[in-house]
């Protein structure tokens, strides 16, 4: 049977095969070590996957959506985790799509080599949550630079990346008319600012990701580094967001995929009873029902990539085809988890790490309630909840 997963098979073909230098006991090794997958970003960076958003005249491929889902698909499908690498492939489209010309011949060329990392987004405090428009860092103008103080959490591959796209308060929410307003975005050269005014603390976490608390202390950034118009910078993080969930959505189906081979070829080769595991519909039922609902999700992805490289509104899909994703991945990984029995439990399957990896996705970058609260305001039009 032909399925929408096997459309872009160029793409899918030459990532696998980039892939299967990197095979399952590269990512258990770097785990165990908790160090960062740094061959496997320099590869996907070398071949210039990265690079699928960046347009050429920036030095990019200038691939659509669709397309760069499918990079990230497979790389999940593959036994990988795009989470290592996927910023440097989406965290520019704010540069791109609102920094000045000269903002944009500055980075994206440099981005679209590998020679500069942007693999990094500072949006979420500690104080704050989901609540974006109570973020309590600020950035106060002073002549020609910015200073900025303030906490995050959660800041991903800040260690491995050279810039950071920050999200901060301008103008206080006291003296604002909507509070979206009066936050702004900048572009932080990292490196310069660990030396003048940014403390990162790593938080050890469930997963092998480089995620930080950030403390920005008398951080001084110049003018030239704030992307857009000051004030703007809230509708300017939104504006990136549906890129960002359909990607995250095509992960999640690479590796709901990934749990359903898996599990299907355990539950053949696995004899209990005298008979193949999967004989049993106790078994057969909760993969079928997994694999079902990642096929649906996929269409919705689809569908959002679709929208989205057409430059129409795809909010809605983009949401919706992150939750059927991260939802559908999160099935198949409980099936896949169950029918391996104690093995799953066993570092050597895979099945632990790749489980607990696509557990993230019910959390981040947005939450599955919020998600919800989004459809039933927006798309119902019940009134708002929060
Ligand atoms: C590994 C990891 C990497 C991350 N990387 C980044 C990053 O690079 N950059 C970045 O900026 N952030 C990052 N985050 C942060 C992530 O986006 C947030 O954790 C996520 O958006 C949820 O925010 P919160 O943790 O503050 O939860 P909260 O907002 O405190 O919410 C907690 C829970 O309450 C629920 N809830 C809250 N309000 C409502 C409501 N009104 N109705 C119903 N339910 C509600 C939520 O659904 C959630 O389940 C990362 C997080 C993790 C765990």
């Amino acid at each position: 049977m032909k399925t929408r997963t096997e459309n872009y098979a160029d793409i899918r073909d030459a990532v696998r095969d980039l892939c299967t230098a990197f095979p399952d006991e590269y990512f258990r090794r770097k785990e165990a070590e908790q160090a960062y997958p740094e061959e496997f970003v320099q590869a996907l960076t070398k071949a210039g996957w990265l690079a699928a958003l960046i347009p050429q005249q920036y030095g990019g491929s200038g691939l659509g959506l669709a397309e760069a889902s499918v990079i990230m698909e497979e790389i999940n499908r593959c036994g990988g985790n795009s989470a290592a690498c996927h910023g440097q492939m989406y965290n520019m489209g704010t540069l791109l799509r609102h920094g000045s010309e000269e903002q944009k011949q500055r980075y994206l060329p440099k981005i679209a080599s590998g020679e500069l990392r942007l693999q990094a987004m500072g949006v979420t405090e500690p104080t704050s949550g989901t609540d974006t428009t109570r973020i309590r860092t600020t950035a106060v103008k002073k002549g020609d630079r910015y200073l900025v103080n303030g906490q995050k959490v959660f800041i991903s591959r800040v260690r491995h990346s050279d810039l950071m796209i920050l999200l901060a308060r301008t103008t206080p929410l006291a003296e604002v008319a909507k509070k979206s307003e009066g936050m702004s975005i900048f572009v932080v050269d990292l490196r310069e600012a660990m030396r003048r005014g940014l403390t990162v603390k790593p938080i050890p976490n469930m997963l092998n990701q480089d995620t930080n608390e950030l403390f920005f202390d008398d951080l001084e950034i110049s003018a030239e580094n704030l992307i857009g118009q000051e004030g703007k910078g809230f509708k300017y993080i939104l504006d990136g967001l549906n890129a960002e969930r359909t990607l995250i959505a095509a992960e999640c189906i690479g590796d709901g995929h990934w749990f359903v081979d898996r599990v299907t070829a355990y539950a053949n080769r696995r004899v209990v009873f005298g008979r193949p595991i999967g004989q049993n519909q106790g078994v057969q039922f909760p993969i079928a029902e997994a694999y079902i609902e990642i096929e649906a999700a996929n269409l919705m992805r689809f569908e959002a990539c679709r929208l989205f490289d057409a430059g129409q509104p795809c909010g809605a899909q983009a949401n919706m085809a992150k939750h059927l994703a991260a939802k559908a991945s999160w099935e198949a990984a409980n099936a896949c988890l169950q029918f391996h029995g104690g093995f799953g439990f066993a570092n050597e399957y895979d099945v632990e790490r790749k489980f607990r990896e696509t557990r993230l996705y019910q959390v981040a970058p947005i939450s599955t309630n919020l998600i919800l609260a989004y459809v039933a305001e927006h798309l119902l039009g019940l009134p708002r909840s929060y």
